[in-house]
């Protein structure tokens, strides 16, 4: 059988040329030497955190509390000395840095656009402080690439960061639509989590024609920003209509509206009769995943969302907001 039909690890067989194109659009993507493609992004995140920790001697990692489980497996499993710093907390991160040896080598770990929240990690005086202190910087822009920046390079690219960061790492299962994760970096970065990563050699490559889906939906992308403005705009509408009437969400610079019910059973119970009764399917984000007290119904808009269904999603969260005896702000 030749590898073009039949699966195999990426070093034995594996490697299509399918999955070399879409490295190399991956690479030009976040302006970076190489890509390395994992079969998701939490492999990705988990691979390659847990191999440069452990394999870049004494190597301490920095890593923001509000980081995706993916990440902290993967600085859990290197048992590399780590460090947590105050989510989005500068002044916390430095605290830490000054108490590291100069000469050891360290890592910061952080996400861009954080899902929960949807909040933005402060890129550039992470890197700031990265200079001063000489560490490297492993940046996750899951929630970013393909939906900000002029080609969809993420809030790196948007901010004209992504050359100060040493690891940028992303999805292609969430705004490019399809599955498996990726690193980019220099060629010998990539290179050595290649040789080292367990995630990355000891199992089946993508299937070539999911590579080759991923490296359509990457091109479309960068040179479409139709799909960008319109969500941008689809987001707007769906702030002002919450407004007019009241219905508290958690402000951000980003496209995920967290509508805050701050209840566990009215969040569930809303979410439930959203589906049953209005036909529209929103989750309920609940404790542990988010604190007591803040529960919510997290809406990401997208650009294919009309006026009719964000005046429809609207009208029955009102109708339920008054069901539930939720407050409101005034208008
Ligand atoms: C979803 C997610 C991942 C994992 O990506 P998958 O491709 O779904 O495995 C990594 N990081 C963050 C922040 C995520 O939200």
């Amino acid at each position: 059988m030749d590898s073009a039909r039949k699966g195999a690890t990426r070093n034995i067989s594996g490697t299509n040329h399918y999955h070399v194109l879409l490295e190399q659009e991956l690479a030009d993507l976040h302006g970076k030497e190489s890509a390395l493609l994992f079969t998701s992004g939490y492999v990705s995140n988990w691979a390659a955190l847990g191999t440069l920790a452990s394999c870049i001697p004494d190597c301490v990692v920095l890593s923001d509390a509000g980081n995706h489980a993916s990440m902290i497996e993967g600085i859990r499993h290197s048992r590399a000395e780590r460090h947590i710093f105050k989510h989005n907390d500068v002044a916390d991160l430095e605290r830490l840095l000054k108490h590291i040896d100069p000469d050891r080598p360290k890592l910061i770990a952080f996400e861009s656009v954080y899902s929960m929240d949807g909040d933005i990690g402060p890129i550039r005086e992470i890197c700031d402080l990265a200079d001063k202190y000489n560490a490297m910087t492993y940046l996750d822009e899951v929630h970013a690439v393909g939906m900000y920046g002029p080609r969809g390079g993420g809030i790196a690219e948007r901010e004209g960061l992504m050359d100060r960061i040493t690891v940028i790492e992303g999805t292609l299962g969430k705004a490019f639509g399809v599955v498996g994760g990726y690193i980019t970096g220099t060629a010998a970065l990539c290179d050595f989590v290649r040789s080292f990563a367990s995630g990355f050699i000891f199992t089946t490559a993508l299937p070539p024609a999911v590579a080759a889906a991923a490296a359509a939906s990457i091109r479309h992308l960068k040179v479409s920003e139709l799909e960008r403005r319109r969500q941008r705009d689809r987001v707007a509408k769906l702030r002002r209509k919450l407004d007019a009437i009241g219905l508290p969400y958690m402000a951000n610079q980003s496209h995920i509206v967290p509508v805050m019910v701050g209840d566990p059973k009215k969040c569930k119970w809303i979410s439930d009769i959203l589906m049953e009764r209005y036909g529209i399917y929103i989750q309920p984000i609940n404790y542990p995943t988010v604190p007591r007290g803040t529960e919510r119904l997290r809406i990401t808009p997208t650009p294919l969302h009309s006026d009719e269904d964000i005046d429809r999603l609207v009208t029955a969260l009102s109708e339920l907001w008054s069901q539930c005896a939720l407050s409101r702000a005034v208008a």
